[in-house]
């Protein structure tokens, strides 16, 4: 039932339509961005799929699974909504139908539905809203935001959008406003914007008794103003409703493209509140990016690489680093799998191993580290490419010949990468990985420890692997640093070379919090040192 918090949150429902990939996560966000001023905002993403989370699912068909400080694995919307919002978020906020069912199950294998016949209204329906409700409960915000994942008419969210129809009634009219995101095409030959698609996803929607307060047409140009008063007279909002969802080179642009064409006022308006945005340092950031100085060019060795949404965090801690260092840097993707040549290495000024799974294309991945490691090229390694790099490290500087993961080679003579005896417990009762913020203690006058400025920080993991123990004083003792351990000092979280100009690995993923305003400083570090590989300076 209602409480006092639920009636004075106000709710923003998202939906999209049309086509699936028009960036509602950042929409939703860069909407939230412009009203956080004042106000405390809350994202919530409801997803169609029935798996409890994504943290099973390919990164190829979904992209990349965010981790939450509370070791939730989560959408990778919820990398946007951290990024725009400035909030940590908590694994409940992403609700997907294989949770909504679990729920329901569970109450009524426990006698809750007391012997009546259970169904998808208003049983499951209930059981989001109570979820959305609770959530309002613990954190009393201002402002709720829904996204509904998918696009209207899709068969699988059809329960999300029936609860967010129902949710005017249980939150009040005038505490709830609907957008719905569309797409404007402009068809070869034809050189005029279309809004039939517009109209067609907005009845699929009213049929499903969704009207919608606010239209964003995201198309190539500004749309035209014929084009924003015909979508407004068929599908029945103000022409000023009517916003552009502009395509842009750079995400961090829509919040200003949505200012600009007057989104907030409209927000302020129909739901009775008040926070202007204040973008002043947000646009100095962005003219950053838009009037770099430099130019370097980032190799990214992985196995994702058709797919940049598989590494969409790291992108953006590179947009980061752009803006606060005025210095484009270019990606180039190498794909690792039966890597034959590796002379584009002549032509690339730094190096990044990202995280990843399995063993295909491992063995490329740690032939680039030993010729980074040779050539003095600087390189960053993100949790497996952490371990790789310690993998390297032990084959040709300390002679283990045929050291390895025992992820990649379980038969390994020296395993200097292994599952440690507790976490083995924990994976032998239900398969789980070190998911989350851990802290790490840094050690003094290293390069991680500078570029953190601080003893102890934390970071978010998603890994089951670790350095082993066993090989811990060889490795050291042949020059490799473990910059930053657990504070139990049993597991490695940082590694450096120390004679070399930024030869780098964290056993975390940095990226996930990283942020326009605050680079994340190990991405920081790295492009510095890239730039001045490039320029040939001294380290
Ligand atoms: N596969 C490695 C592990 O599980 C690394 C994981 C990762 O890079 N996120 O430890």
């Amino acid at each position: 039932m209602k409480n006092s918090s639920e009636m004075l949150t106000k709710y923003i429902i998202v939906t999209g339509g049309v086509l699936s990939g028009l960036g509602k996560g950042i929409a939703a966000a860069s909407i939230g961005h412009l009203l956080s001023s004042k106000l405390k905002i809350i994202p919530i993403k409801c997803d169609g799929y029935l798996n409890l989370d994504p943290g099973t699912m390919n990164p190829f068909e979904h992209g990349e699974v965010f981790v939450l400080d509370d070791g939730g694995e989560v959408d990778m919307d919820f990398g946007h909504y951290e990024r725009f919002l400035g909030v940590t978020c908590k694994s409940t906020w992403n609700l997907t139908m294989g949770k909504v069912f679990d729920m329901v199950r569970k109450k009524e294998r426990r006698g809750d539905y007391l012997g009546k016949t259970v169904q998808y209204i208003p049983h499951v329906t209930d059981v989001i809203k109570n979820h959305i409700f609770q959530i309002v409960r613990e954190e009393t915000p201002d402002l709720v935001f829904v996204e509904i994942g998918g696009t209207v008419g899709d068969i699988e969210n059809e329960l999300f959008l029936e609860t967010m129809r129902q949710m005017k009634e249980d939150v009040g009219r005038d505490n709830i406003l609907y957008i719905h995101l569309t797409y404007v095409p402009i068809p070869y030959g034809v050189s005029e914007q279309k809004s039939k698609p517009t109209q067609q996803s907005v009845n699929l929607l009213r049929q499903r008794g969704i009207f919608p307060d606010i239209i964003i047409g995201r198309c190539s140009q500004f749309l035209a103003k014929e084009v924003k008063s015909k979508i407004a007279n068929f599908c029945d909002v103000q022409p000023n409703a009517v916003i552009t969802g502009l395509d842009v080179e750079n995400i961090y642009e829509i919040p200003v493209v949505f200012e600009q064409e007057g989104l907030p006022d409209i927000i302020h308006k129909k739901l009775n509140l008040y926070s202007p945005p204040d973008l002043r340092k947000w646009k100095k950031l962005i003219e950053n990016i838009r009037s770099t100085k430099e130019e370097i060019t980032v190799a990214m060795c992985g196995k994702y690489t058709k797919l940049e949404d598989s590494y969409a965090s790291i992108i953006e801690s590179f947009n980061h680093c752009s803006a606060h260092l005025k210095c484009k840097i270019h990606l180039k993707w190498v794909e690792t799998t039966g890597l034959k040549d590796a002379s584009f290495l002549d032509h690339i000024d730094g190096v990044v191993v990202p995280g990843g799974f399995g063993s295909r294309g491992t063995e490329g991945k740690i032939e680039i580290i030993r010729l980074a490691r040779e050539k003095n090229i600087p390189l960053l390694g993100l949790c497996l490419g952490l371990q790789l790099t310690v993998i390297e490290f032990a084959r040709n500087v300390c002679n283990l010949k045929g050291a390895n993961s025992t992820e990649m080679d379980p038969d390994t003579p020296y395993p200097v990468i292994d599952i440690l005896p507790e976490q083995r417990k924990i994976i032998d009762k239900g398969g789980t990985m070190r998911l989350g913020a851990y802290p790490a203690i840094l050690k003094d006058k290293t390069i991680v420890r500078s570029l953190y400025n601080a003893p102890e920080i934390k970071e978010r993991h998603r890994h089951r692997y670790e350095v082993n123990p066993e090989y811990h004083s060889v490795i050291t003792e042949h020059g490799m640093i473990f910059s930053g351990a657990s504070p139990d000092g049993k597991l490695v979280e940082f590694i450096e070379l120390p004679d070399l100009r930024f030869f780098v690995g964290t056993q975390a993923h940095p990226e996930l919090k990283s942020r326009l305003e605050k680079p994340a400083p190990l991405f920081y570090g790295f492009i510095k040192a890239c730039l001045a590989y490039k320029n040939r300076l001294p380290t």
